[in-house]
């Protein structure tokens, strides 16, 4: 097992020192509730998208048609590397189509 840094060579906290480095840290593992999005409930008005303060919800290039027959061009999912488990997503969804449920690990 390799040796902790001690205090005096942790980095200051609050700075970031290189733009761009919070995708090295997965956050996932803090989660105990997921999300998980009905995509038939959706009804793609990207709110879940702009709330998330990952984020972690990703807009994909993915045509869908619900079981209504409503078609659309784009799919929201879950990034589950990032996601924290908040639950702001399932709490501002307009429509309801977001649900926590645990995490099983
Ligand atoms: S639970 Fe929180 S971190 Fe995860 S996708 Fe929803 S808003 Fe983002
Ligand atoms: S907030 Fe709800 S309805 Fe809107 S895109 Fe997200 S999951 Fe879909």
């Amino acid at each position: 097992m390799s040796a902790l840094p001690g205090w005096r060579e942790l980095p200051r906290g609050a700075v970031i020192l290189e733009p761009g480095s919070s995708v090295r840290y997965k956050t996932a593992s803090w989660r105990v509730l997921k999300p998980v999005i009905d995509q038939d409930k959706c009804v793609r008005c990207r709110i879940c998208w702009t709330y998330c303060p990952e984020p972690a919800i990703v807009e994909l290039d993915q045509p869908y048609t619900s079981r209504s027959g409503k078609a659309y061009k784009v799919m929201y999912a879950i990034d589950y590397d990032y996601c924290k488990g908040c639950g702001i997503c399932a709490e501002e969804c307009p429509v309801k189509a977001i649900a926590m449920v645990e995490e099983v690990r």
